[in-house]
């Protein structure tokens, strides 16, 4: 015999309660567990939990409504098959049950054991397959927004997250910093190292850049917490929400002079690179195209100045190498 499904029948009306053990207990195809509760509150409670495999939910649950019991359910949650069962048949219950959400809809006077198996049976293939196109749709949703050689978010997430981002800030005030930051001679380390070497120094920049802009409140240093990109190339996009250019300054700073130098060890040789970056404040009446046009116009002039230091726009900050 197959495992134990268990089921939770709600239902106010103890012979109910009884008939359907009844007839659970005659099927032998499978092995139920039925447990009972009478009110909505009970039930609410389980099917939020989900501990059981399949809920049956009376039409009427006294001045409650087995309808509405399940759309609540839902929304709290409840990802498991519920199955509705009326007193009399009625086209607008059906209707009623199917757009809360329900997997199926049984009249209790017709329902022979055969007849309930086969609809607990169709009504949990039915909600796994639905969460198996649940989990792929989100993995194909984080798939689509991920750069797929340095893990973090491609430029198409980018653009969507900034407008989202510069429309807050400017509705709420709050200040907000984006960074162009890209990785000095790259080519050349292609050049010297190959490709594969130039791939593990662009993974492993997404890597410390990632780490660095997550970094919590640490006492003694300013926060800046940011979400980055891989813009394109060895370019990459850091967006600083609730955070003024000053802090942004201090993180990629930060970077930089922990990254200049270094010795990054591939295949047994040692690569050492830096970075250049160029940091921009969103000003008041500024769009997204103005604040990109500004941190890239920072960026360039880092590297007109020499590569491997940190610019913001429009300041005399400038975190240059000792
Ligand atoms: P600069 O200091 O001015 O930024 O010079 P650079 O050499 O870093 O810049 P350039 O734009 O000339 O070269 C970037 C190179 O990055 C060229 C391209 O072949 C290489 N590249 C782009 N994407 C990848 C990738 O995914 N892997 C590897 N290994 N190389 C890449
Ligand atoms: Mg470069």
């Amino acid at each position: 015999m197959s495992h134990t499904i268990s089921v939770l029948l709600i239902d106010d009306d103890e012979d109910d309660c009884q008939l359907t053990r009844i007839a659970l207990e005659s099927i032998e195809a499978s092995n139920y567990r039925l447990d009972c509760v009478s009110d909505y509150d009970g039930g609410l409670t389980a099917m939020t939990r989900g501990e059981h495999d399949v809920y049956l939910v009376d039409y009427h649950l006294g001045p409650d409504s087995g309808v509405e019991l399940t759309r609540q359910a839902i929304a709290l949650g409840c990802a498991k098959p519920i199955i509705i069962l009326t007193g009399q048949g009625d086209h607008e219950v059906d209707l009623a049950a199917m757009s809360a959400g329900a997997s199926a809809y049984l009249v209790k006077g017709c329902i022979g054991a055969e007849a309930l198996e086969r609809t607990i049976r169709y009504a949990m293939e039915r909600s796994n397959i639905l969460a198996e196109l649940r989990q792929n749709e989100s993995a194909l949703r984080r798939q689509a927004s991920t750069d797929i050689l340095t893990g973090v978010s491609n430029r198409r997430h980018l653009e969507e997250r900034l407008q989202e981002e510069v429309a807050l800030a400017h509705r709420h005030g709050y200040p907000f910093s984006l960074c162009m930051c890209d990785i000095d001679h790259f080519k050349l380390i292609n050049d010297t190292h190959g490709h594969l070497a130039g791939d593990f120094i662009l993974k492993t920049f997404g890597e410390l850049l990632t780490a660095e802009i997550r970094l919590e409140d640490v006492p003694g240093r300013p926060r800046a917490q940011g979400e980055a990109s891989r813009y394109g190339g060895d370019e990459f996009c850091i967006m600083f929400p609730h955070t003024p250019a000053a802090q942004a300054f201090g993180a990629i700073s930060r970077l930089r002079a922990a990254i200049a130098g270094f010795p990054f060890i591939y295949a047994k040789k040692v690569i050492r690179f830096t970075i250049s970056a160029g940091i921009a404040d969103l000003s008041p009446d500024a769009t997204l195209t103005d604040i990109m046009a500004a941190a890239d116009c920072a960026l360039y002039e880092a590297k007109a100045l020499g590569r491997n230091r940190v610019m913001v726009t429009g300041r005399e900050a400038c975190d240059v190498p000792a």
